[in-house]
């Protein structure tokens, strides 16, 4: 896939938000809280996509978000780390806490 066809295949599957400048991803979720969509029969992680767009390679890296908000697609808040990098970034407690508020913000604005 390339860029374009992945950003022309997204393009209505996301919308701004302009306090935090997000772009929230209206499409599927997996797991309840990764923006996802399918593609040729395959599942694809939409903010994992626009990190690999954005830095390239992202062989054994995980994607980390700056705003916190993993519904998120905007590449601006989107970084590459390791998986202990982003574990500690937060607790398990806060972490399910956020999985949360990503549903529930899902939610709303679908
Ligand atoms: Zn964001």
């Amino acid at each position: 896939m390339t860029a374009e066809e992945f950003l022309t295949r997204i393009d209505h599957l996301w919308v701004p938000e302009p306090n935090s400048g997000c772009y929230l991803w209206t499409g599927g979720l997996l797991d309840h809280r990764y923006p996802s969509l399918k593609w040729n029969g395959k599942t694809i992680n939409a903010a994992r996509k626009m990190a690999q767009l954005k830095f390239g390679d992202m062989e054994g890296l995980v994607t980390r978000h700056i705003c916190n908000t993993t519904i998120c697609i905007n590449p601006d808040h989107i970084l590459r780390g390791t998986v202990s990098q982003n574990s500690m970034d937060i607790a398990p407690e806060l972490r399910r806490q956020r999985s949360e508020h990503a549903w529930k913000k899902w939610q709303i604005i679908n």
